[in-house]
């Protein structure tokens, strides 16, 4: 099996005739964390769109060796890529439980549906007390706890996250970041992750790719990122 589960090359996208990317390479490991850093409007919403196919773009995207760029969005979401996108997603007027059968819409295994229900369950207790409750009833980090769990219902290959430490209280994020930490352990899951939260992100991804206006700056691992002049002058304050 190669080392590589999704593979990005010459990345180009662009909302009617504005061009967002110009041409980004990256990588995400089978089983790896990678995170992808950079300020306001610097494409990181676009990169994530991208790869799930809900934007027009130019170049090659692989996922376990095959092509998905120009795929429908269905049909990379059934190759096992699953979207937790920025505003979180989930639906707001059905329960905690129905968001999560709704995650699990392409699987047929129903036995093993039922245990992953306990999963989540089991990760995140606060859903299980509220399994009940409308999704709009519930806090930010009990939205961004059921989004995640909802796209990991689909027992995905790669997980996409947008900001998922938006507007949450630095507890939560902590929280919810071992969490990410531990289901990439013990689930190998592999993720990709977009965060402005630079110093959050580089502690939990292993690989990490700085966008300034849709190209990137800088690449390497988290660690190197970290030690870089520039972007702890700009990107983590110190
Ligand atoms: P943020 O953290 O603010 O969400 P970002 O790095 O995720 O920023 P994107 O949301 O990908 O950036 O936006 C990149 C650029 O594309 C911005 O200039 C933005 O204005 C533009 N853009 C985003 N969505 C659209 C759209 N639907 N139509 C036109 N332009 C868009």
């Amino acid at each position: 099996m190669s080392d590589i589960l999704l593979q990005v090359r010459g990345l180009r996208a662009q909302y009617g005739q504005t061009k967002v990317l110009h041409g980004l390479d990256f990588d995400v490991k089978t089983g790896g964390i990678t995170t992808i850093l950079g300020a306001n409007g610097a494409g990181k919403t676009t990169t994530l769109r991208a790869v799930c196919g809900m934007v027009q773009t130019q170049g090659e995207i692989t996922l376990g060796g095959e092509r998905i760029d120009g795929k429908a969005t269905e049909n990379i979401v059934r190759q096992g890529v699953a979207h937790v996108p920025d505003g979180r997603g989930t639906f707001l007027n059905f329960s905690v439980e129905e968001n999560l059968r709704v995650g699990a819409y392409t699987r047929k295994d129903k036995a093993e549906v039922a245990l992953d229900f306990e999963r989540m369950y089991t990760y995140f207790p606060r859903l299980k007390e509220r399994r009940k409750q409308q999704a709009g009833t519930l806090s930010g980090g009990e939205q961004q706890m059921l989004a995640v769990s909802r796209a990991l219902m689909l027992r995905p290959r790669l997980l996409l996250l947008d900001e998922p430490s938006f507007g949450l209280a630095p507890l939560v994020v902590q929280e919810l970041f071992e969490i990410f930490k531990a289901i990439n352990q013990s689930d190998r899951i592999s993720m990709l992750l977009v965060e402005q939260n630079a110093s959050l992100a580089l502690k939990l991804a292993d690989h990490a790719y700085l966008l300034e206006t849709g190209k990137v700056v800088i690449s390497g691992t988290s660690e190197s990122i970290r030690n870089d002049e520039s972007v702890r002058r700009s990107y983590l304050g110190y």
